[in-house]
């Protein structure tokens, strides 16, 4: 397995009037070339913060933890993505090695320049393509995500697509740079299910076809279900469990997450009651002690929860969960 990118010990915090809030706290994960990783978690537990510090693309009130590092593996050597500083050298990840593509496609075009001239545009930029060049690939890319008569729509403008067929064009432009790894911020989160379906089976396609590694950000552990190889679990900037898809869904270790699956419409039983994860978030500005899920667990064992942050522990060498539940010897 070669590594495309290392996320190590990455803590996020903003400046705010109220103080510094933690973001994402000591988060570390790695992305295989070819492997979808799926981010999971209620909104609020971080997970666009960390997959846009890939990109170093967080607020300027952002404040990264010292030990804090992203690394990502290229044709040219390893590359320390947060030291990346001058525009030049940042477009290595933003739109060169690293796309990210959103939930909500209107905001990734600009209203009033055709679908085809940003994505030349983005060419242009990336690449020593000539305008012809650019725009044959902007038509095939078109073309290849599925978008009937590509030719016209290329010389149209969002507005004038279908939500469907915006979210196929972001995809399109966000690959035409052939990335090695591609992040999609809960991208089907506003399209209905038969959509969705479609988004997440090309989505497949592209990773079995260019050998991209995929962020798949989502809350919808069903989606990842479909979707990931293997699935990380944040609640409060933290990963709580991480593990391969098929391992983590049939076998959850974390009381958190087993809240997640136990909130999931059941396909055999679709009047059975979901029973979703009792009780809020926490505002960041007012964190737990100790494990941050214990106000919410219906599994806590005392004390030890309430004022011991669980570390990680592996309960395969594939599968790691931090909750004193699993701990050797909690103490
Ligand atoms: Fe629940 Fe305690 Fe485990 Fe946290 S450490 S998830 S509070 S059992
Ligand atoms: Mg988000």
């Amino acid at each position: 397995m070669t590594a495309l990118i290392e996320v190590k010990n990455l803590t996020i915090q903003f400046r705010t009037d109220e103080g510094l809030v933690t973001a994402v706290d000591d988060v570390s994960f790695s992305i295989d070339k070819g492997q979808v990783m799926g981010l999971v978690g209620e909104s609020g537990s971080g997970k666009s913060v960390t997959a846009k510090a890939l990109m170093h693309l967080n607020a300027k009130n952002a404040v990264y933890g010292p030990k804090s590092q992203i690394i990502l593996h290229t044709a040219n050597g390893p590359v320390e993505v947060l030291k990346l500083k001058s525009a030049r050298d940042l477009k290595i990840v933003r739109g060169g090695a690293i796309s990210m593509i959103f939930q909500e496609p209107m905001a990734s075009f600009a209203p009033a320049i055709t679908i085809g001239d940003q994505m030349v545009e983005q060419l242009m930029l990336h690449s020593n393509m000539s305008k012809a060049q650019a725009r044959d690939l902007s038509v095939e890319m078109l073309d290849r995500v599925g978008i009937s008569d590509p030719a016209r729509r290329f010389s149209q403008y969002a507005f004038e697509l279908s939500g469907g067929m915006r979210q196929r064009a972001m995809i399109a432009m966000a690959i035409s740079t052939k990335p090695k790894l591609l992040i999609a911020d809960e991208p089907t989160t506003a399209l209905d299910v038969t959509i969705q379906a479609q988004v997440i089976d090309l989505m497949k396609d592209l990773v079995r076809e260019f050998h991209m590694g995929i962020i798949f950000i989502t809350h919808d552990l069903g989606v990842i279900a479909q979707t990931a190889d293997k699935v990380a679990v944040k609640y409060l900037g933290r990963i709580v469990e991480e593990g391969p898809v098929r391992e983590v869904i049939r076998n959850p270790k974390h009381p958190y997450t087993q809240g997640l699956l136990a909130a999931l419409p059941k396909l055999d039983d679709l009047d059975a009651p979901l029973t979703p994860v009792a009780g809020d978030i926490p505002s960041p500005l007012e964190r737990p002690s100790g494990c941050v899920f214990h106000t919410r667990c219906p599994k806590i064992i005392g004390d030890v929860c309430k004022s011991k942050l669980p570390h990680d522990t592996q309960v395969d060498p594939t599968h790691r969960v931090a909750c004193h539940l699993h701990t050797e010897v909690p103490a």
